[in-house]
């Protein structure tokens, strides 16, 4: 009986055409999901996505024709997304482990590769433990709530990531925002904050907007001085930011002085996905019970946790992949400098080529793809008014040829729309 009603349903609808849900309150919501979608088309703030229909790497084929692309827009710092050991790894840990867990860790989610991970990720961070999460932004939305209370304090800098300011958003602590990189601004807070039980200031380690890098020296002497304790999230610095790649806390020597770190294994650790804590054993501990992005969601896929777990041992066996990002992210902005655009930051292979102006940014990108370089413009409300730029992310894999293209372009298209 069920089932030839099922069958009956099943055809009502016909095979693979969408279903609209009937009733008043169903018109009602998409009449307001559409006046607010034409809210976002009229403020020029519409996200579209291009469809690639290739591998991640530094040249990209588009879907409906583009092929040989230069991707200049990636967070595959060091271009091991594609690299060959780590996807033979991927596929090793999905034949031997499986699909995935269908369970969260406590339940029956931990294999004997998340475990051998986590004791990787402290190892190169030089950390007592470490917790694996889905996505950093699930790392950043389990910490806060996990560690503070009423009685603490939390500090973050104004330009931090959107998930550590929903992670803040979510715990009950005293919170403080300083001026992005303000350490007299983060002093007057700190001050405020000396009635609270424990300071904790959040910061980005490298700003993913401009390419900055957190005064870590100075906010780790603050934070001796009023007995707080430092966190940073390394998205955009773990595996290439300082002599040996652990990230800007040993870029500034502060190695000893950071108390906890979040990152992503979603970047420049292979790409695939995940997150991770890092810190002290009992903080780690305490995660595992309390951090609900970790109790309430699935184990990570093994074939994700080879990915990362490969991409480690080739940043601990050498360090020639970051030094050849760092080579190649010199000659571009040295080159772009010389040809007379302003390149935000220092050093980092995010390189914000600043133009002031939304729609010269937006033109400039669509330009710049038809000849096959593929960059994208940023104007508010993801960047103050007037700053509009286009972000430029330098890989390892790019060719030195690659960079000088992407500069030729950028030359003929600035000349063409004035902004040289
Ligand atoms: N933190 C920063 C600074 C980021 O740039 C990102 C990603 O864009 C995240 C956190 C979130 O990382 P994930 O992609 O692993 O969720």
């Amino acid at each position: 009986m069920w089932r030839a009603a099922a069958v009956r349903a099943l055809r009502g609808g016909g095979a693979g055409v969408p279903r609209a849900a009937s009733g008043a309150a169903a018109a009602q919501l998409r009449r307001r999901l559409e006046s607010e979608l034409e809210d976002i088309r009229v403020a020029g703030t519409w996200k579209s996505e291009r469809v690639i229909s290739s591998r991640q790497g530094p040249h990209l084929r588009l879907a409906g024709g583009g092929a040989g692309i230069i991707n200049f827009c990636a967070n595959n710092y060091l271009g091991l997304s594609s690299h060959p050991e780590v996807i033979r790894a991927a596929v090793e840990a999905l034949e031997k482990f499986g699909a995935g867990l269908s369970s969260v860790r406590f339940i029956c989610g931990t294999q004997s590769i998340h475990k051998d991970l986590e004791e990787k990720i402290a190892r190169f961070h030089q950390r007592e433990d470490a917790i694996l999460y889905a996505s950093c932004f699930d790392a950043n939305a389990g910490i806060f709530e996990a560690l503070l209370t009423p009685e603490d304090a939390v500090l973050s800098d104004e330009l931090n990531h959107a998930s550590i300011i929903d992670g803040i958003r979510l715990c009950k602590a005293n919170k403080y925002r300083y001026k992005h990189m303000d350490m007299q601004d983060l002093e007057a807070k700190l001050k405020e904050a000396q009635k609270c039980r424990l300071r904790l200031v959040a910061t980005d380690g490298a700003f993913s907007m401009d390419g900055d890098i957190a005064p870590l020296r100075e906010i780790c002497q603050l934070a001796q001085k009023y007995d707080a304790l430092v966190f940073i999230d390394e998205c955009h610095a773990t595996g290439f930011l300082g002599p040996s790649g652990r990230g800007t806390d040993e870029l500034l020597g502060v190695m000893d002085k950071v108390t906890i770190i979040n990152s992503t294994l979603g970047k420049a650790l292979g790409g695939a996905a995940g997150g991770y804590t890092t810190g002290p054993k009992p903080l780690i501990d305490l995660l595992r019970q309390r951090s609900r992005p970790y109790l309430f969601s699935n184990s990570l896929p093994p074939a994700v946790v080879g990915c990362a777990s490969k991409a480690l041992d080739l940043l601990m066996e050498s360090n020639a992949i970051a030094q050849s990002m760092a080579a190649k992210t010199q000659r571009f902005r040295s080159k772009m400098a010389a040809a007379g655009f302003t390149i935000s930051g220092k050093d980092h292979p995010i390189c914000p080529v600043m133009l002031g102006d939304a729609r010269l940014a937006s033109v400039m990108a669509e330009d710049m793809l038809n000849r096959g370089i593929y960059v994208i413009g940023f104007s508010y409300p993801v960047v103050p008014k007037g700053k509009a730029r286009i972000r430029v992310q330098i890989s390892a894999v790019h060719s030195d040829e690659d960079i000088d293209r992407c500069v030729e372009a950028f030359t003929e298209v600035g000349r063409k729309h004035g902004a040289l």
